[in-house]
């Protein structure tokens, strides 16, 4: 069999490397646009792998990001890379925060994260001698990685089954033929596959309307920027410090985080960005313009004007921003934060202005398309490509695919 994933990102190299393990006659290639591996959402990320404290039980959410926790520990281990169970506090600052505290739990236990028990404002400062709160949500499995590391890693593992992973190789065409896939990228390849997953994180949408896949979910971009704490501010931030999310939105809020080289970090905020991939905040015209041409966007923002105008207040103020950390640890110096990493996120939206929840994988026959992939998506990769190799294995019989005879170049 020859399979094509398209996106070298976490979750692209970890489908390449299971359908290396599950066919391990199969020839698979990983095509990916950029210059290297990670190069946007897994390379700017909070690097902590979730333990599934957040996610409505049942969900693909809740049930990938245990399993992927377990398979990204033991591949960590095998690699020799850091793994840091630092441990993780969700505080609730005042007794309304503490009553969704308890919501929360209940979903913690029923996810199964382990160790997760409420712990008190007393016992808080134990854990983090440093932060304030009435009580809090201990997760003591909660770690750090550094997940370029860990894609390289994986990547390595696709490369030792015999995979190959083509820098440099922007899909600009998916074209179904029968029992193959045609695919053609900008630099000229051309090659026919008989399985294709794409796995295309900011661009996933528009990847997927190559193969035919319906317009929604959009995709829309949010970007969330990071400061960092001085060298000698570090110690207040022993592990992870979060908040209770706020139920009306999806993304996590401005927390504390300890990396495993050593730095702090304060953030992300959450706010629309000028383009999918743009990191410098220039304008991508042709993103800006989708966007604003989407009525679900509208609908969106009229509906969150609250918490758009919130968020909009940390982009434009860097002292606002870390008085929202300051919160969680009023000693944190906001004179002395440096400015950190950004990262753009992919959130699927749909018509009615609806965000996306919950991974969501889609296609047909012998292309399947993993279209929305957000937090906590790199926690979950190694579970996800399992359970994208489950369902295209139940929909497509590809026992029968027998490696093609050469058809021009071979990519490899
Ligand atoms: C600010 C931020 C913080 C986050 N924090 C966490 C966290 O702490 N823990 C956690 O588990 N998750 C976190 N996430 C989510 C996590 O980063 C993502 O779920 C995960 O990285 C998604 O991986 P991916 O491979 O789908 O996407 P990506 O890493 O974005 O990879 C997609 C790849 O596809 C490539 N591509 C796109 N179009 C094409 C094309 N036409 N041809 C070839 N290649 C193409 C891109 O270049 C890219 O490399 C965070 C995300 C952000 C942005």
């Amino acid at each position: 069999m020859r399979a094509a994933v398209v996106g070298g990102g976490i979750i692209g190299t970890a489908v390449a490397r299971e359908l290396c393990r599950r066919f391990p006659a199969a020839q698979v290639t990983v095509l990916e646009k950029e210059d290297r591996l990670a190069a946007h959402q897994t390379g700017h990320n909070s690097g902590v792998v979730h333990a599934g404290i957040y996610y409505p039980p049942g969900s693909l959410k809740a049930r990938l990001c245990r399993q992927g926790m377990d398979l990204l520990r033991e591949l960590a281990g095998r690699h020799g890379l850091a793994y840091e169970e630092c441990g993780k506090v969700v505080v609730a600052r005042d007794e309304r925060e503490s009553a969704r505290l308890d919501a929360l739990f209940e979903r913690a236990v029923a996810n199964g994260v382990p160790g997760a028990r409420i712990v008190s404002g007393a016992e808080l400062r134990e854990i983090e001698p440093h932060a304030v709160g009435v009580r809090a949500i201990h997760s003591p499995r909660t770690a750090i990685v550094d997940y370029r590391a860990v894609t390289r890693a994986i990547a390595d593992e696709v490369r030792a089954a015999g995979g190959a992973v083509l820098l440099g190789q922007e899909v600009v065409a998916i074209t179904p033929r029968g029992r193959t896939v045609a695919l053609r990228t900008r630099a000229g390849l051309e090659e026919s596959y008989d399985l294709v997953v794409t796995c295309a994180g900011l661009q996933a949408d528009r990847v997927a309307r190559l193969a035919g896949d319906p317009v929604g979910p959009r995709i829309v971009p949010f970007l969330g920027d990071y400061v960092l704490l001085p060298e000698d501010q570090r110690p207040l931030v022993r592990g992870l410090i979060y908040p209770v999310p706020d139920p009306r939105y999806p993304f996590l809020g401005v927390h504390l985080t300890r990396h495993v080289d050593g730095s702090v970090s304060l953030g992300p905020n959450a706010f629309l960005a000028p383009g999918r991939e743009s990191y410098d905040g220039r304008p991508a015209w042709r993103d800006l313009r989708e966007v604003v041409g989407f009525g679900g966007f509208w609908r969106f923002a009229a509906g969150n004007v609250p918490v758009a105008v919130r968020e909009a207040r940390t982009a434009a103020s860097r002292r606002v921003f870390v008085a929202a950390a300051r919160s969680y640890v009023p000693d944190v110096d906001p004179a002395r934060v440096v400015p950190g990493p950004r990262g753009i996120r992919a959130q699927a939206m749909d018509a009615r202005g609806g965000l996306v929840d919950d991974f969501v994988i889609t296609g047909r026959d012998r292309v399947v398309h993993v279209r929305n992939a957000p937090s906590p998506g790199a926690t979950s990769a190694l579970a996800i490509a399992a359970y994208v190799v489950d369902e295209t294995l139940a929909r497509t019989d590809l026992s029968s695919a027998q490696p093609l005879p050469d058809e021009g170049t071979d990519p490899r």
